[in-house]
């Protein structure tokens, strides 16, 4: 018997021979299941493989401090959670990690932090992107995700060299973000979105996306995710399963519908489907797949993504970036991420590109045509 979807009309491989998806058509293959589900990460694999090849780039992940001004209900590092010490490197442990990365042939690192915006911090940055910039003769590119900042302050750090910039919208439901996030002027929805406009007009490779199964939120949400990202035209993309952390209002509620399980397959599913509808973009495996299932960024590797972050963070500061409990590779050194990720890439058929950047494709392409017009 074939097996219907839920618009009851066309089956899952119908879908996706289609060019376009329509919100149905996401929410029928986001319950796709046994054949279905082995088609859809098929034709994923098959688009990675034609766009981008069996390539995997590195962004030496440097967490450089746990000092947050904000209390996302879920995360670990919530400016609330006092079960925590808190940390900021030095200068000249961030510019040691980057030069690991830079010795190492990392093309890239990534600046991530618990989210300040203070005239000191911007200052801090763009200082620091200068010295990394001189330090690897500006051959390391440089993402940075630190949060909502003012359109002045995002401009200073391109102007110095910064050219990513992911900041995860978390829901694009506005009443889900709200339940999300207390109900105040800092943990604002509009403002997110904004702050992710700007950083497209400024000229940054853009990234964003969501935390799934998370409380209340529907397979119609994660459908409206995507069509969101497609919309809007992201370059990169960084989705991962929500994960409670014990020290967090969000999971002292304890309502997640889902099993870690279903978390972790509808985000290969989600990973799989903005691969097909986004073929050039880039797309990271999450390190929160890892804390579910040992080889989860293999798997999301092998159906689509192909940017992985090895922490280069010094390892006696990691215990304290535990966005979620269960938070793996805690206690390994730099080197040690770095043998294991490559070992582990070959497991997935895909080769590590050393010394270059790995820049969206999508990006280069979305720009060329912005000259054209
Ligand atoms: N403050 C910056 C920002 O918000 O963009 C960057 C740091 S923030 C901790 C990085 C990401 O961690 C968030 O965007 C969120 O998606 C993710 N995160 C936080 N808590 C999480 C949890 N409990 N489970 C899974 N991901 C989580």
């Amino acid at each position: 018997m074939v097996k219907k979807c839920l618009n009851m009309s066309t089956t899952v491989k119908e879908i996706l021979s289609k060019e376009e998806f329509t919100q149905s058509d996401l929410i029928s293959i986001l319950n796709a299941e046994g054949d279905d589900k082995i088609s859809l990460y098929k034709k994923a694999s098959e688009i990675k493989e034609k766009y981008i090849g069996n390539k995997v780039w590195f962004r030496g992940l440097i967490e450089f401090s746990n000092i947050c001004g904000k209390d996302c209900l879920y995360c670990g590092i919530r400016k609330g959670n006092k079960n925590l010490v808190r940390y900021n490197l030095d200068d000249d442990e961030i510019l040691a990690a980057a030069k690991f990365a830079y010795d190492n042939r990392y093309g890239s690192i990534a600046l991530q932090s618990g989210e300040i915006e203070s005239h000191d911090f911007a200052d801090r940055i763009e200082n620091l992107i200068n010295k990394i910039k001189e330090m690897s003769m500006g051959e390391l590119g440089i993402t940075l995700s630190v949060g909502e900042q003012s359109p002045e302050v995002y401009k200073r750090w391109f102007i110095a060299g910064a050219h990513r910039y992911l900041l995860r919208v978390e829901s694009t439901n506005s009443s889900l973000y709200r339940k999300i996030h207390p109900d105040n002027k800092k943990h604002d929805f509009d403002r997110r979105m904004e702050c992710l406009k700007n950083l497209q007009n400024i000229g940054y490779q853009t990234g964003t996306g969501v935390m799934i199964g998370l409380p209340y939120q529907t397979i119609d949400d994660l459908a409206g995710d995507l069509i969101f990202m497609k919309e809007f035209d992201i370059d990169m993309c960084g989705m991962g399963p929500y994960i409670e952390h014990a020290d967090t209002p969000l999971a002292i509620q304890g309502n997640a519908s889902l099993s870690l399980k279903d978390r972790f397959d509808l985000t290969l599913k989600m990973i799989a489907l903005i691969r097909i509808m986004m073929k050039d973009i880039n797309i990271v495996a999450a390190t929160a797949l890892q804390a579910i299932d040992p080889v989860g960024r293999e798997k999301a590797v092998k159906i689509g993504a192909n940017i992985v972050m090895p922490n280069i963070t010094p390892g006696r500061y990691r215990d304290s970036y535990k966005l979620y409990d269960n938070k793996p590779c805690m206690d390994d050194s730099a080197e040690d991420c770095q043998s294991c990720l490559e070992a582990r890439i070959s497991l997935a058929d895909a080769e590590v590109i050393y010394g270059e950047w790995g820049d969206s494709q999508h990006y280069e392409r979305r720009m060329k045509a912005k000259i054209k017009r």
